[in-house]
């Protein structure tokens, strides 16, 4: 028996779906479930649910909105073990990292918990005679989520709570890959007393998506996934006049100055390139060797890359899982090929790895790549895989260069015990998020999160202030009492005295 997962609309689970998909376990390759592609008329349902409910539950108070979401924080502390197995058994990664995903989104529905204090306005009193001014933070309306399959709770996290503290209501498409975390969320919060119609889960491809982008009744539009799809999506959506935020894809580079603590260094690269196979937004996928710290550096990563711990994700004593399919895994493998055919000297191949009672699973070793050049296609191209290049070059200023020339820039890192180094570093990189001796520097959700270049399309980054900008429109108010003098109508531009 296979699990059939549909939509969550106004408060309940609802059949959709002519068109379906498999859905897999990426460990044993088992088929798990299929999940309904919805169809145009099943995504604008989910609209009309969410137009719905909009004007009630933005006319709720700030905090009554903000004590739903303590409630729902508890609720998924509660179930956190569970939520984190559903999206092992759906993406692959080991059950430590699933929750450790879960606590991240958690920190988004803490910073939303302070809602109250987040919408307030700003005020100024007697901008002219008798005349005082304020300014409103008003929600938008019904607002919608597009989410990647690597992370299938925390992502949506990032945008969710923070909308619906602002008085929004929400359709999330979660990936087709993993859709078990984002309906169980659905349902938690359903217990947390969130209204019907509020937040509603549509699954689906492209012609739910499209149906998101163009809908009259749809104000904006949050996106996280690949460069081209989110390049897609910022056009057809603001061409469709929503506001927009659309994060891409990456290739995040660490940097490692020959004064690093090079222990230090290679534990943080083996975490970043290898956590999750490699496939996180923020995975470190370059290490940048400075002046002559790249035979050291080599020397210490390669015996590690070989012992990695790779299998089933619920099993405790695993670093590494599965890719999250077939087809991924032979992208990844082609990468690697690539690579070599390429002439980078592939210092660990973990192409032939076989797991104990996973042969049917998706899984590849860490591969280590040395020499490797700017001009191939293992350094210009995001892998998403358990695959780390190494790069040397003479400097500093080389290493800053190469960085900033790169068409990706959503996270890097420097390990270097020199402050002037890092300083300049934090300065003059041409990139989102930026560590200092911290592999992953992932904000926290009272800072945003978003990356450059073609890491990002739109204005705006996700959660902290920059969420509650996005998910808001200001209105200015400027009042006077009619208790001063009355004067007759006015021909000429209002100015204030
Ligand atoms: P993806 O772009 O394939 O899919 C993302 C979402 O877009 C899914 O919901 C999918 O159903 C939908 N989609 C796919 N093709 C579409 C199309 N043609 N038209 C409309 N919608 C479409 O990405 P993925 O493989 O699920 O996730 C991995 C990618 O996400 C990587 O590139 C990774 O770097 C990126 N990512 C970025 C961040 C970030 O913060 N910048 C975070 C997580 C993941």
């Amino acid at each position: 028996m296979t699990t059939v997962f549909s939509n969550y609309v106004g408060g309940q689970a609802t059949a959709a779906g002519d068109r379906t998909q498999p859905v897999y376990n990426p460990a044993t390759g088992e088929q798990t479930g299929t999940v309904a592609l919805s169809s145009v008329a099943e995504t604008e349902a989910a609209i009309a649910n969410a137009k719905a409910a909009f004007p009630a539950w933005a006319a709720k108070t700030p905090l009554t909105r903000s004590r739903v979401m303590f409630k729902f924080k508890q609720l998924v502390e509660q179930n956190i073990d569970h939520l984190a197995e559903l999206i092992t058994r759906e993406h692959g990664k080991v059950h430590s990292d699933a929750k450790g995903e879960v606590i991240r989104g958690l920190e988004v529905v803490e910073f939303a918990c302070g809602i109250p204090h987040l919408l307030k306005g700003e005020h100024s009193e007697s901008v002219g005679t008798s005349v005082d001014a304020w300014s409103l933070n008003q929600p938008l309306g019904v607002v919608a989520g597009i989410t990647p399959f690597n992370f299938p709770s925390m992502v949506p996290m990032w945008m969710y709570p923070v909308a619906i503290a602002c008085g929004n209501t929400f359709v999330l498409k979660p990936s087709e890959k993993d859709p078990s975390a984002p309906l169980f969320m659905a349902e938690l919060l359903k217990q947390a007393g969130l209204p019907d119609g509020v937040f509603n889960v549509v699954n689906g491809d492209k012609e739910a998506v499209d149906v998101l982008l163009t809908h009259k009744d749809i104000e904006a539009v949050s996106f996280v996934g690949s460069t081209p799809i989110a390049e897609y999506i910022y056009a057809t959506a603001s061409a469709h006049g929503k506001r927009v935020q659309a994060l891409g894809g990456a290739k995040n580079h660490m940097v490692v100055m020959p004064d690093a603590d090079l222990d230090q260094a290679v534990n943080a690269l083996m975490g970043a390139a290898y956590g999750s196979a490699g496939e996180r937004c923020m995975a470190i996928s370059v290490a940048v060797a400075v002046g002559d710290v790249g035979d050291a550096l080599v020397e210490k990563l390669t015996p590690l890359v070989r012992e990695l711990k790779v299998g089933n994700g619920m099993n405790p004593d695993m670093e590494m899982g599965p890719l999250v399919s077939r087809e991924h895994l032979a992208k990844v493998r082609g990468y690697v090929d690539s690579g070599v055919e390429q002439g980078a000297k592939l210092l660990v191949d973990g192409r032939d790895l076989r797991v104990q009672g996973g042969e049917e699973g998706y899984f590849i070793g860490g591969c280590l790549f040395d020499q490797v050049t700017t001009d191939m296609t293992i350094y210009q191209e995001e892998i998403f895989g358990p695959v780390l290049v190494v790069v040397r070059v003479p400097d500093y200023d080389t290493a800053v260069r190469m960085i900033n020339d790169h068409e990706y820039g959503n996270g890097t890192a420097i390990f270097t015990r020199d402050g002037d180094a890092a300083r300049q570093f934090t300065h003059e990189i041409q990139v989102g998020m930026v560590g200092v001796n911290v592999p992953i520097p992932v904000p926290m959700a009272f800072h945003s999160f978003g990356g450059w270049k073609r890491s990002l399309f739109g204005p705006l980054h996700m959660h902290g202030t920059d969420g509650v900008r996005f998910y808001t429109r200001k209105k200015a108010v400027t009042s006077r009492w009619p208790t001063g003098i009355r004067s007759g109508a006015e021909f000429v531009m209002p100015t204030m005295k």
